[in-house]
């Protein structure tokens, strides 16, 4: 079955799916995007991801290139085209196509791309099981990251190192040497108390959906949250530590920077917020 991309208004296989080369996002990063979770067939926090994109548009001055109930009818057409029912849909938006120079220019449409795709839960499960481990880099990153941009390039260098030492994923440490978030994901512990903490969502690091969620499952759960930040050496000495996202869900980290956390096995903790993750989540069927 061939892979279908919506692209600026049509759905096309996506194979011959592209933009224009004076696309803002490819010679600027211009363009902001979303990553959903697709699960046993619905759509996971569908109304918090088009709420930060609808935040994303607005902080970078981008038009939403169609109405909001428009690109939700998008959304479920490629995830149905595709026939995921466990997977990912990405969605991204750019200030258009326009002849090259910084300056907005007066008359682009915004581009829209919209791609869904399977993804192995075998892969999760297992990596749900064992646990992942996470290196750190110091933070290079700019002042906004709390903006969803497609301008990833030290995310990208950062995961790259990860994998090259055997690890899922980078935290970013700061210059005071609290950990501010992953490369793709956010960073949490639980500590000795058995009290959630992470770094509150400021400038410094992205609103995680997953993030926001992970909030009213230990509020179901009666469990305490703390939001501020933490330091590597107090994540070694945790009980737990985790990473949240669309993709990895509530994900158990074990090591850091080949260091082991506590008695190196997932904890009850993140298992019982991953449990419950679903079923706390907003869930919209695909139609
Ligand atoms: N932080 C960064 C830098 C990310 O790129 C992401 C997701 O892509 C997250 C955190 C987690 O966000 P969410 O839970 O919305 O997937």
């Amino acid at each position: 079955m061939p892979r279908i991309a919506y692209v600026n208004g049509r759905y096309v296989p996506h194979r011959d799916a592209a933009v224009h080369i004076e696309d803002r996002g490819y010679q600027f990063a211009d363009g902001v995007y979303e990553v959903c979770e697709v699960a046993r067939g619905v759509i996971v926090d569908m109304t918090r991801h088009l709420d930060r994109l609808d935040r994303s548009l607005r902080e970078l001055e981008i038009a939403w290139p169609m109405s909001r109930r428009t690109l939700e009818i998008a959304i479920h057409e490629v995830i149905r085209r595709n026939r995921v029912s466990d997977g990912l849909v990405y969605l991204q938006v750019t200030r258009g196509v326009a002849s090259r120079d910084h300056v907005f220019p007066a008359d682009a449409k915004p581009a829209m791309v919209i791609t869904a795709k399977r993804t192995d839960r075998g892969t999760l499960a297992r990596r749900w099981e064992s646990g992942v481990k996470v290196i750190t880099v110091p933070e290079n990153r700019w002042e906004r990251v709390d903006i969803k941009t497609i301008g990833l390039l030290p995310n990208v260098l950062a995961k790259q190192k990860a994998k090259l030492a055997g690890a899922l994923e980078a935290w970013f440490v700061g210059a005071d040497g609290v950990v501010l978030e992953g490369a793709s994901t956010n960073a949490w512990i639980v500590t000795k108390d058995g009290v959630l903490v992470t770094r509150p969502a400021d400038h410094g690091i992205l609103r995680g959906v997953t993030r926001t969620t992970v909030f009213d499952v230990a509020r179901k759960e009666g469990l305490s949250i703390e939001e501020r930040g933490f330091t590597v050496e107090e994540a070694l000495g945790a009980r737990e530590a985790f990473i949240t996202s669309a993709t990895t869900v509530v994900m158990p980290v074990v090591e850091i920077d080949g260091r082991v956390i506590a008695n190196g096995h997932p904890g009850s903790v993140s298992m019982t917020l991953r449990k419950a993750f679903f079923d706390v989540a907003e869930k919209t069927p695909v139609w």
